[in-house]
């Protein structure tokens, strides 16, 4: 191809202090705090595929939580409090643990004082609630749409702020200079709008815009395109590989949330959905309906008492599997469907078989009794309970006294991701990750954390940004584009090779080759953990990464975003199933989000197989001695190879609150480093 400079020699690069990638709670919120911390405005540019687009804008739930620590009342809390209850859900750093509670009141606050409306009674008190994981009443929630209602105000403050935001902009690669250490200097994007109607390989170029800038905050969400079974918002993708592709660690990758959603309208049929106890049915390919719940639950009264509690306790837990507990119900559904490949629905219009109100468990019993909402069917008990919950399905659609409702078990979030310093900002220096491609989370944790890990990333990436980095690159044109060179020649050759392909009907459609990415996690990286298998499909994903350009067909130039898509997931995969491998070969038992299967028992670590009700049986899984909570899997993809390692997990540090010495560091500037 001949060398193509784009512009970048005669001036035609976008130069910034800091570029955000995103538009989420957590990129808007990051780039209001950067002014307020000192970047003037026009240093500051947020690119994004689409403005309104991504989990923030458009996710929910029954009651969608924001957690932080509990402010009212006599509620005894405190930021150690918090952090170690963060910490004590396994495979947390403490200090991260111990920044996210520290500094969870001061974000709350920050979203009030912008507008943000969280509700709080006449004394000026922001109540609270418990979610899971959490010993206090430390959540509270706007509603089904809380992190809409934070992005719809966080954007106008941006508007206000006169930041610029460039839309339709998709970020395909993050510029490095490996000439001392690591770190970014630039970033390539594609303009969505002008690239997709060119015909031509010149003209399509021009649709690339090429930044400068001193520092990159990468808040692009998770990596939702990897399940086919999926509760994320179909517009929210995912763009983990441009981290991978720069060199960053990431870490904990396998720790997941999944839980029961419905998949014509993506909704997590959490809360009152369950605590009114619909049906569980199933249906055939030939149309055959059953009730498959009472295969497990000997009698109405359990099968009452782990439904309702499937109410609360929303995300797959491999610890309340046993004993007839909630997620026993995750699990039969996941063998209706992947299984059997039946189709599962959770039907409103008559109640499950053997239902009795006098014999109904007393935890369901009295809460339906209270909330006096003992009608006779579920829809009805729907209805007088939590109206709003029976007409949201209704606003979309779905008429839940009519109709039953498709549900699956659904990938909803990644507690893994990124691994950062106190400040956000990865081992690539200048590149900060916050939201949640930050990977902050460990095995478990409390409902609500996500949105507060979000915000408080925001906050601290502005906070180093403005004090240690707050200029712009020390590189004129004609450097930046000496040390750019090469990476953006491999790149250009990616665009030739897309433009030669396009028209050409010879191989698989970008969808055709989705699918076979996200059947291979439902079965390999869902629920379920199998061994068996994993190697050879290790080795698929590195040939089909090797092959990609020759096995998948364009239709035209709009197709070149779906390529770099695809990309993206299956690096995304590799890591992913990289760190799978390794947990198996580490002996890693059942936790968290998951049930590890294995052929062969480990006796060292007391390696036992916990039998499930006889249908199930072919999902028995492994239960050991072994507790790696207290370390964090750590994986890179380096010249070209992955490396994994386990790291000791970093204290809650005992910190040091004598005012006169913090005063003192302080005002000597010692605090941010
Ligand atoms: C159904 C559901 C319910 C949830 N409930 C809760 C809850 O109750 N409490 C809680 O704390 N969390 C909850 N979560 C999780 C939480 O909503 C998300 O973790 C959070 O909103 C993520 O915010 P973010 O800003 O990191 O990413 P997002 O809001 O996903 O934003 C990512 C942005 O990056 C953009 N982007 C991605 N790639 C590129 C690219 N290459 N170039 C340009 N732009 C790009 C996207 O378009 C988007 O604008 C829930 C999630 C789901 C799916």
């Amino acid at each position: 191809m001949e060398k193509i400079n784009l512009g970048i020699l005669d001036g035609e690069v976008l130069e910034y202090n800091t570029v955000i990638i995103g538009s989420g709670a957590a990129g808007l919120n990051c780039a209001i705090h950067l002014v307020e911390e000192g970047i003037a405005p026009w240093q500051v540019a947020l690119v994004t595929e689409k403005l309104g687009s991504g989990t923030s804008f458009n996710a929910g739930s029954d009651k969608q939580t924001y957690y932080k620590m509990s402010i009212i009342g006599d509620q005894s809390d405190s930021p150690l409090e918090m952090a170690k209850d963060l910490f004590s859900g396994g495979a947390m750093h403490g200090d991260i643990a111990l920044v996210e509670s520290t500094n969870s009141v001061r974000e709350f606050f920050h979203l009030i004082h912008l507008g943000v409306p969280f509700p709080h009674d006449k004394y000026g008190g922001f109540v609270g609630y418990k979610t899971d994981n959490d010993p206090k009443q430390r959540a509270t929630s706007i509603g089904p749409y809380t992190s809409q209602e934070m992005c719809k105000r966080l954007l106008e403050v941006v508007d206000e702020l006169g930041i610029h935001v460039i839309d339709n902009s998709y970020a395909v690669r993050l510029l490095v200079d490996e000439n001392s250490e690591t770190e970014v200097i630039g970033l390539i994007c594609i303009d969505i709008k002008s690239s997709s109607n060119k015909e031509d390989l010149e003209d399509y170029i021009k649709s690339i815009k090429i930044f400068k800038t001193r520092n990159i905050v990468m808040a692009t969400g998770g990596p939702s395109f990897l399940y086919r079974n999926s509760v994320y918002p179909t517009s929210q993708k995912g763009s983990t590989s441009l981290a991978i592709e720069a060199g960053c660690i990431l870490q904990n990758l396998t720790e997941s949330q999944f839980g029961l959603a419905s998949t014509q309208f993506r909704w997590n049929v959490s809360g009152s959905y369950q605590q009114v106890i619909p049906r569980y049915i199933s249906i055939g390919k030939n149309g055959d309906s059953r009730e498959f719940l009472n295969d497990y639950f000997p009698s109405f009264r359990e099968l009452s008492r782990a439904t309702f509690l499937k109410g609360y306790q929303w995300p797959f837990n491999s610890d309340r599997v046993q004993t007839l507990g909630s997620s026993l119900i995750d699990l039969a559904v996941y063998f209706e469907t992947e299984i059997q490949e039946r189709n599962v629905f959770l039907d409103f219009t008559r109640n499950p078989h053997g239902y009795d109100f006098s014999i109904m468990d007393s935890i369901a019993k009295q809460y339906l009794e209270n909330s006096k909402s003992e009608e006779e069917l579920p829809y009805k008990r729907l209805k007088s309970l939590n109206k709003s919950a029976f007409l949201h399905y209704k606003n979309h659609g779905i008429d839940l006294s009519k109709y039953p409702l498709q549900i699956a078990v659904c990938n909803q979030h990644l507690n893994g991701g990124v691994s950062c310093d106190i400040w956000w900002e990865s081992n690539v220096k200048h590149l900060f990750v916050i939201g949640e491609i930050n990977g902050s989370h460990g095995i478990h944790r409390p409902g609500g954390a996500a949105l507060n890990s979000g915000q408080v990333g925001g906050l601290r990436a502005a906070q180093k940004i403005a004090k240690s980095y707050n200029n712009t690159l020390s590189l004129s044109n004609e450097e930046f584009y000496l040390i750019i060179e090469e990476q953006l020649s491999v790149f250009l050759e990616m665009i030739e090779n897309c433009f030669k392909k396009l028209k050409n009907d010879d191989g698989f459609s970008p969808d055709a080759i989705i699918k076979i990415i996200q059947d291979r996690m439902e079965k390999y990286a869902g629920i379920i953990r199998p061994n068996e298998g994993l190697e050879a499909e290790l080795n698929n994903i590195m040939l089909q990464m090797k092959n990609l350009d020759n096995i998948i067909a364009l239709k035209n130039s709009k197709d070149i975003i779906n390529y770099f898509q695809i990309r993206d997931s299956l690096t995304t995969q590799l890591l992913f199933f990289s760190s799978l491998l390794d947990y198996h070969h580490c002996s890693g038992q059942s936790r968290g989000s998951f049930l590890i299967n294995r052929k062969s028992l480990n006796t060292e670590t007391k390696e036992t197989i916990v039998s499930l009700p006889t249908k199930l049986s072919s999902l028995n899984f492994i239960r050991s001695s072994l507790d790696l909570a207290d370390k964090i899997q750590t994986i890179c993809l380096k010249n070209g190879k992955i490396e994994v390692e386990w790291v000791k997990v970093r204290k809650i540090p005992d910190f040091n609150n004598w005012f006169e010495k913090v005063w003192k560091d302080y005002n000597e500037g010692k605090i941010i480093s």
